[in-house]
């Protein structure tokens, strides 16, 4: 993606995020402002606000229709859904949840889960073959035609993101790639277009943080005083507020701030054969399984 067409997609962001400064350097290194190392790119992102969020499902349709997903055993209008805690899996890259509210019994709490878009991820760190990657605007991709199977990255992933299609007879890892296909062409994510209530709000991720910060500092009665995800695991690309600490709407919040990156950058730089000999052996074998008649279908048409 050039300059010129993430200008344009990171200034869609809805609501009051402007995004006038997005593509501005950022200092470099990977902070909570989430720029690239080197990038002059920002990071994008995204503010769940679960206050704001109805239970509707529209950002699950979205996303089912976008990635060409199959349809699902109960319709996107079915509350039953809501009767069991449900993950992601390779054919729901997104998951909406209903969570008891202990403030106000009569009105549950909702709130979605995904791919966070780690800043520093574990997933692509532990991928040797480079199958997962970050992009320099944020979002972490799939390349179905480098993974060779080992599942790594769901080991790697501290939110139990990537799934893996073990019915399929040409498996491949599956979760939410920020539907980087349509930000490339100057288009939002399709879950956030989707959102009736502005619950799920795309930005740069410095943007989305301030009007988060905004949020709880206008109405500290409405929201619980923290962003999630501003450093969680060294700082996630989606964000997320609450009217309760997050632990009661099924987050992490043990997680620490510490990238998962470096607690095993201390092994790999300890075995320099590592770097040589693994990652050889790795990428053989995935030309190997491509060899086996893979069709290279990994996903929908948002994977690369
Ligand atoms: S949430 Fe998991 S799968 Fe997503 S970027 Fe972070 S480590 Fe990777
Ligand atoms: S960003 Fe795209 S792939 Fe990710 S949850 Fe939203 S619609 Fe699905
Ligand atoms: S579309 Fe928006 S309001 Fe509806 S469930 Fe998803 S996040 Fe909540």
């Amino acid at each position: 993606m050039n300059r010129r067409n993430f200008l344009k997609f990171a200034g869609l962001a809805g609501g009051t995020i402007a995004a006038a400064t997005a593509g501005k350097a950022l200092a470099a290194g990977t902070g909570s402002g989430g720029g690239a190392v080197g990038s002059e790119t920002e990071f994008v992102g995204m503010l769940v606000d679960t206050t704001k969020c109805i239970g509707c499902r529209s950002c699950e349709e979205a996303c089912n229709q976008a990635n060409n997903l199959p349809a699902p055993k109960e319709s996107f209008s079915s509350e039953e859904v809501f009767k069991l805690r449900r993950d992601t899996t390779p054919e729901a890259f997104t998951v909406v949840n209903r969570y008891e509210n202990p403030k106000d019994p009569s009105k549950p709490i909702f709130a979605r889960k995904q791919c966070m878009h780690c800043n520093q991820p574990g997933c692509a760190s532990a991928c040797l073959v480079r199958a997962l990657e970050k992009k320099p605007e944020g979002p972490i991709v799939y390349n179905k035609e480098r993974c060779m199977g080992c599942r790594y990255c769901m080991i790697a992933c501290p939110f139990d993101i990537p799934k893996y299609e073990y019915q399929s007879a040409t498996p491949f890892v599956k979760k939410c790639i920020f539907c980087y296909s349509r930000l490339k062409k100057g288009e939002k994510p399709a879950c956030a277009e989707a959102c009736p209530e502005g619950a799920t709000l795309f930005g740069t991720r410095r943007e989305l943080l301030e009007e988060a910060r905004r949020r709880i500092y206008t109405e500290p009665d409405r929201y619980h005083n923290k962003v999630y995800g501003e450093h969680e695991v060294g700082g996630t690309g989606w964000l997320y507020l609450s009217s309760v600490p997050f632990e009661k709407i099924g987050m992490k919040t043990n997680l620490g701030t510490t990238p998962l990156p470096e607690h095993t950058s201390g092994f790999l730089f300890g075995v320099p054969h590592v770097f040589v000999l693994w990652p050889t052996l790795l990428a053989g074998l995935a030309y190997m399984n491509r060899d086996k008649g893979d069709d290279g279908q990994g996903g929908g048409k948002g994977h690369e």
